[in-house]
């Protein structure tokens, strides 16, 4: 047994070095990815069941000079640990809600929203809700027009000062969803102490959702919960009309995933949403 951790030691230690020179590598270019223009936001439709567009979520893509487009799962963790993840939401912000507030004075678009994710680091900014207020006056953004998705991680830092923050924002008419819900230790508690308007169904619950009975339990579960707590729900990750037709019949207001659309850059978004919204 000795021998066998020692080999696997030696097999597994070059590539963890090559996992944390790239992860410093990567850090580094973090840095200066916003100044250099990196970032864009993909959007993803989001529909209501009778097949309309109620709104999208804005998706983070960096553009890496040598490495190509980089999913937000390979550098998101990385921006939180390091600190970036502020600057970064606050472009993400004000990106999102120019875009808001173009689409609000286009008709047809008018109403629809936009979700903006929002990492438990970035929401214990002293200067969070300042950075929202700015992205929404600089831009002239109908504020009800925002959700913002946070996921339960936020709770672990200091529920009195999120609470607070969350209840500042909606005053001025900002939404919350509730991100991923159910993949947390506690998802309960958070439904008790956050002021929500909204959960979002996490895609591992639908992925299964025709095969699965616990899955299926859960899911109707959430949305029949989301209901009588005056929530809407969306459902994530919907791939098939098979798992279309079941939320539907469940009572799921609305969902999201390739099924729909898959996140597309700017432009396609707006031609997807015009072309699917004339009549
Ligand atoms: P999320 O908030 O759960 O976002 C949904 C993810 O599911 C997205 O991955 C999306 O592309 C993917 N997806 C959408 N429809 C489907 C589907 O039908 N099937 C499957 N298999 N996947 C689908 P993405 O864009 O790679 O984002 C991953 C995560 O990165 C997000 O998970 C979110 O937690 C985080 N993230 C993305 N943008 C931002 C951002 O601007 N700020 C922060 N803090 N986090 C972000
Ligand atoms: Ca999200
Ligand atoms: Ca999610
Ligand atoms: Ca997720």
């Amino acid at each position: 047994a000795k021998t066998a951790g020692g080999d696997l030691a030696k097999t597994f230690q070059p590539s963890m070095q090559a996992a944390l020179e790239r992860r410093a590598r990567l850090e580094d270019d973090l840095r200066r990815a916003l100044a250099a223009n990196q970032f864009e936001l993909h959007y993803q439709p989001q529909a209501d069941f009778a097949g309309r567009i109620v709104g999208a979520e804005a998706l983070l893509r960096w553009r890496h000079p040598t490495d190509g487009f980089i999913a937000p799962l390979d550098f998101i963790g990385i921006a939180e640990r390091s600190g970036l993840i502020c600057d970064i939401g606050a472009w993400v912000l004000q990106e999102a809600c120019r875009l808001l507030a173009q689409m609000a004075r286009e008709p047809g678009l008018a109403d629809l929203t936009l979700s903006v994710n929002v990492s438990a680091r970035q929401l214990a900014e002293p200067e969070f809700v300042g950075q929202v207020l700015q992205a929404l006056v600089t831009n002239d953004t109908p504020p009800q027009r925002l959700h913002l998705e946070l996921t339960e991680s936020v709770l672990v830092a200091n529920v009195e000062d999120t609470v607070a923050k969350m209840g500042a924002l909606q005053r001025m008419g900002v939404r919350f969803q509730l991100d991923d819900f159910g993949t947390g230790y506690s998802s309960l508690a958070y439904l008790k102490r956050l002021p929500l308007d909204a959960l979002k169904i996490d895609r591992s619950f639908v992925a299964d959702l025709l095969h699965d009975p616990n899955d299926f339990a859960i899911a109707r579960s959430v949305i029949t919960l989301a209901g009588s707590l005056g929530l809407s729900t969306v459902a994530e990750g919907v791939e098939t009309r098979e798992q279309h037709d079941l939320l539907a019949q469940l009572g799921c207001p609305a969902y999201q995933g390739y099924y729909f659309c898959r996140p597309l850059p700017q432009a396609a978004f707006l031609d997807f949403v015009r072309a699917h919204q004339t009549p």
